[in-house]
């Protein structure tokens, strides 16, 4: 055995010595001289120093632990193979798929199960024997599929990431490859560690193990003498810093600043600020490093504020790969035939940049309109459906067939590319083994020359995409070696996607170094760095300290028996890498942390206020960002708005000052620019609906509620995406009860019946039920909700009376009105079809007297009765939730009752008394005046809810909706298109939610609601 030096030092002490002394060892021995160091930052920050010394070195000579494993293991091991810690998720995968593990096999367990094996194996723990009376069945599952992995390992001779410390350790018994052995700063060293280091210690001829260490207990407990030295050298250093925690009495430690920043955003911008501070002060980036104790959750705001404050930055670790959309783009290949030909997924590998599609956006509209919801046959019947019910169609007048002719060639052309489509992904279905499966992808992938990448662009991005790239090609190159060691079974697509699916998420993508730009990592990457400029970031409670303790699939009980690390010695763990990481700092160090996170507060850590009470540190940063590019451009959009700086070259004042003015000027206050829909008058604008415009009455309402909704339908010719509803959707429900009462009324009536009464219900009965029987067998829907809508439309014995029969039976209840069903579904302004629409209908629209103006309207009156003198109702028929207000007919927003009257008046010169609404759904039938002639109450009294809907005089009422429409008219024709003129929230139904800047905020803040025209 070789002579033990230990060396007691403070983190980062005396390190350039070790380095010195190294170098001269390998100088004369290079290839038996190693250099072992907690982290690979920290290896190749040495390997960095020395080279640029030009001292040459033998590669891996300065390695981790684990790095001086895998280079014994290659270099001795005949027999086994190393997999990489994908490969193990693999293995326990593929266990848990073929075993019988009921109590563990759930979503998520492989990676806990990875990760609790890690431990088990690297800790030397006996499971479950280890958990005494606390061994459970589950614990017995965990211990059957433990102990199957490792015979797995073993009967295949594979190593895996843990097993390869223990694997590494028996190759260099007795063995004499390191002659000369140097350890720095390993904190608190795992048994299998331990074994490792022993196992050095005995070969090798000289031995240095520098352990860090000082005298505070609350950070540092390992003193070494596991390793049983022959000799121990104590540290020369001492240090106010590394005496944190210890309630030592300290004084004031100038290297120290601490700030509190709004949240995170505001927090690395402040950081971005400082560094482009301290590079106008001739710092060079290579000298700053930024270190957060979660660095994967930090780079997302690194990755947006470094660029815009211009600071050259890399990140020490690589992102994953399964986060790439150009990798997730190429797992989607897999996943459309893997998860059946979910619509989604088929229109998301259709519209993705990356693969060869071009009519992607075209078959998701005619997708969703042909209710497509999974299934590869299912898009071909269903686009051909789609195809067959628009050619019926063909009938209609001429400028409807061409527009039809269009879209039935644009369903025939989508047929046409999903069927290719489908065809080529068709191969890669089936049962395979895991290299037939790999190799079938290739080929598909080659013969699409996929993935498309762009020739051009963000340089940054390309650089990006062409690493995920080669990582994503390599993830199926491993997997593929793996498959060699892995039983030759076939196995179905969904399982092999799922496989690679594990490997990609376990996967991360190769990253950028570049010594002379700014450093961000890990806080445990800064331990014995030397950096002169040193920012420490997100410094808040459950970040640093982090102390969680529980193992996968172990309650605290069973953590503490197994006696891997209890809470204090994750604490003290946590404030062992803090202060290594306030030691690394050479000049100085800034912490910091966010004050709150969106509206929620933050916590900010103990160790801030440990440093805060210990060395009493100032702050640093202010609330200034004169380097960001944005916070420029705002300032200089300032500058010119008030005619302060000259203006770009490309640009002149007014144009920069008119374009500053759109946000800060008319987005604010009243309706009362361009920007809000004013677009004034324009000649277009008259011609489209001037004096012989034909108008429809929802059309009118729409404008009534939200002139800006009117001016994206009507003007601009805007349909939100029709939603992939797979089954009846509320329109088509609407539809199908307005048939069925069309056609049963209209053949009622036409076999001399009148109003149902108590006496012909029975034979309306089952003429209704025949009617709408039939119609609901026109749809081909087979889903619950389908068969559950059907019965309650037409009943059954376990639902009971069906709308159809509820119906009826109010029908016979309000008989004694005396009101006449006459006309159903009377139809003006539009094409007539025989057997949709009432005999009374007129192809031409109505033209309705407005003052000197006229108003020309088409629609169609679901309903209209007859009482004697020449006097008749409206109703309109609803299905939906919503029914309108006398209020609302009042305010004009409701127009739909009162110019339906006007038409009927204006064909028959009869008299309009009533306008009713009839809700038919589910849980309400009833036939509800919305207003009617006062002087009618014999008539209209049966009628429940009506007592407060009287009005004096039902033409009045007309009037006043006239007279709305005209200044609606004149609104839409002068150009007046605001958005909704009420506070409150948008309905629901106006599919435009999601594009428009509505903002209910802005008109309280102009102190009410605006009027139509703009005005407050
Ligand atoms: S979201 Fe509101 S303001 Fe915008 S178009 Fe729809 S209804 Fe009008």
């Amino acid at each position: 055995m070789s002579p033990a030096v230990l060396y007691r030092r403070l983190p980062g002490e005396g390190l350039p010595g070790f380095i010195a002394e190294f170098r001269k060892a390998a100088a004369r021995d290079p290839f038996g001289t190693a250099f072992v160091v907690p982290t690979s930052h920290l290896a190749r920050e040495i390997v960095r120093r020395i080279g640029e010394e030009g001292v040459p070195l033998v590669a891996d000579a300065i390695t981790t632990l684990p790095g001086l494993a895998r280079k014994v293991f290659i270099e001795h091991a005949t027999a086994e193979t190393l997999i990489p810690e994908a490969g193990s998720r693999l293995i326990i995968d593929r266990l848990l798929a073929a075993g019988d593990y009921p109590l563990i096999a759930r979503t998520g367990a492989v990676d806990e199960l990875a990760t609790l094996f890690a431990v088990l194996i690297t800790r030397k723990i006996d499971y479950p024997a280890a958990l005494g009376d606390l061994a459970s069945a589950k614990s017995a599952e965990i211990g059957r599929l433990f102990a199957a992995y490792l015979r797995f390992l073993d009967e295949h001779r594979l190593v895996d990431e843990s097993t390869l410390l223990a694997r590494a350790t028996r190759l260099l018994a007795g063995s004499d490859e390191f002659r000369t052995v140097y350890v720095y700063g390993l904190f608190e060293p795992v048994p299998l560690e331990r074994d490792l280091l022993l196992a050095l210690r005995e070969s090798a001829v000289e031995f240095h193990y520098a352990i860090p260490y000082a005298a505070n207990p609350a950070a540092f407990a390992d003193e070494g003498l596991w390793l049983h030295p022959d000799a121990v050298v104590a540290g020369e250093r001492t240090s106010e810093v590394a005496g944190l925690f210890s309630r030592r009495e300290t004084g004031r430690v100038d290297l120290i600043r601490l700030a509190e920043r709004r949240d995170r955003l505001d927090e690395v911008r402040a950081i971005a600020q400082e560094i482009r501070d301290l590079a106008a002060a001739g710092v060079r980036p290579g000298e700053i490093a930024v270190a957060f104790p979660d660095l994967a959750s930090a780079v997302p705001y690194v990755e947006e504020v470094f660029p815009d404050f211009g600071v050259p930055y890399a990140v020490s670790a690589g992102r994953p790969l399964s986060a790439s959309p150009l990798v997730q783009t190429l797992l989607s290949v897999l996943a459309v035939p893997a998860r059946g030909y979910r619509r989604e997924d088929v229109i998301g590998l259709l519209t993705t940049p990356y693969l060869p599609f071009t009519r992607g956006s075209g078959i998701d509209i005619l997708s969703r309109e042909a209710r497509i919801t999974a299934g590869a046959d299912a898009w071909d019947d269903r686009l051909a459906a789609l195809a067959r019910a628009l050619e019926d169609d063909l009938a209609g007048p001429e400028p409807a067939k061409d527009r039809l002719a269009t879209k039935i060639a644009s369903i025939e052309a989508a047929r046409e590319e999903v069927r290719g489509l489908f065809a080529d992904l068709a191969v890669l279905e089936g049962k395979k083994t895991v290299r037939e499966h790999i190799a079938a992808y290739r080929s598909l992938l080659d013969r699409w020359q996929a993935p498309v990448m762009p020739a051009e662009g963000d340089t940054r991005v390309l650089e990006d995409e062409a690493r995920d790239l080669g990582g994503f090609a390599e993830a199926l190159n491993t997997l593929e070696r793996l498959a060699r060691l892995l039983p030759e079974q076939k196995m179905p697509l969904p399982e092999f996607f799922s496989l690679l699916g594990i490997l990609v998420a376990g996967t991360r993508a190769g990253r950028r170094r570049n010594a002379n730009a700014v450093q961000v990592i890990g806080v445990r990457e800064t331990a014995h760095l030397a950096v002169p400029h040193l920012f420490i970031g997100d410094l808040v409670e459950g970040t640093m300290p982090r102390l969680t303790t529980r193992l996968p699939f172990a309650t605290d009980l069973e953590t503490r028996r197994l006696q891997t690390r209890s809470k204090s010695d994750i604490l003290r763990e946590e404030r062992y890498h803090f202060i290594a990481a306030l030691l690394s700092a050479r000049t100085r160090v800034y912490l910091s942390y966010p004050a709150a996170d969106g509206s929620a507060p933050l916590v900010r850590s103990g160790f801030v206020d440990a440093v805060r009470e210990a060395f009493s540190p100032e702050t640093w940063g202010n609330g200034d960002f004169p380097a960001s590019r944005l916070a420029a451009a705002r300032r200089a959009g300032g500058l010119l708005a008030r005619g302060e700086a000259a203006s770009p070259p490309v640009l002149t004042a007014a144009e920069a000052v008119r374009r500053l003015n759109i946000e800060n000027y008319h987005r604010k206050g009243g309706y009362d620019s361009p920007y809000d829909g004013l677009i004034g008058g324009d000649p277009a604008l008259a011609e489209r609906f001037g004096e012989e415009a034909v108008f429809s009455v929802t059309a009118l309402e729409t404008y009534a509620d939200c002139p800006f909704r009117f001016y994206l339908e009507q003007v601009l010719g805007l349909a939100p995406l029709p939603p992939a509803d797979p089954d009846l959707t509320g329109e088509e429900r609407g539809s199908l009860v307005h048939r069925i009462a069309f056609r049963f009324y209209s053949g009622w009536r036409r076999d001399g019946n009148g109003a149902v009464t108590e006496a012909s219900y029975p034979d309306a009965l089952r003429r209704i039920l025949a009617t709408g029987r039939e119609e609901a067998d026109r749809f081909t829907f087979e889903s619950p909700a389908w068969v559950a809508g059907k019965e309650h439309l037409l009943g059954s014995a376990a639902a009971g009376p069906g709308l159809l029969e509820r119906f009826l039976r109010h029908e016979a209840e309000v008989a004694v009105s005396g009101l006449l069903p006459q006309a159903f579904e009377v139809s003006f302004g539009l094409p007539v079809t025989a057997g949709e629409a009432d005999a009374a209908s007129i192809p031409d629209a109505v033209a309705i007297p407005l003052g000197e103006e006229t108003l020309h309207l088409r629609g169609r009156i679901d309903r209209v009765d007859l009482l004697p003198g020449g006097r008749f109702v409206v109703t309109d028929y609803k299905t939906g939730n919503r029914r309108p207000t006398l209020g609302e007919v009042v305010a004009g927003k409701e127009l739909q009752l009162p110019l339906y009257i006007r038409a009927v008046e204006t064909l028959t010169g009869m008299q309009g008394v009533a306008g009713t609404c009839y809700t038919l759904r589910r849980g309400e039938v009833r036939n509800r005046p919305i207003f009617w002639n006062a002087g009618l109450k014999d008539c209209f009294t049966c009628f429940p809810g009506s007592r407060q809907s009287g009005v004096e005089d039902v033409r009045e009422l007309v009037e006043t909706s006239l007279a709305g429409v005209k200044q609606y008219l004149a609104g839409i024709r002068g150009g007046c298109f605001p958005p909704r003129s009420d506070a409150g929230p948008c309905p629901a139904y106006c599919g435009f939610r999601t594009v428009c800047r509505f903002d209910g905020l802005r008109l309280l803040a102009a102190g009410g609601e605006v009027d139509v025209d703009g005005t407050d």
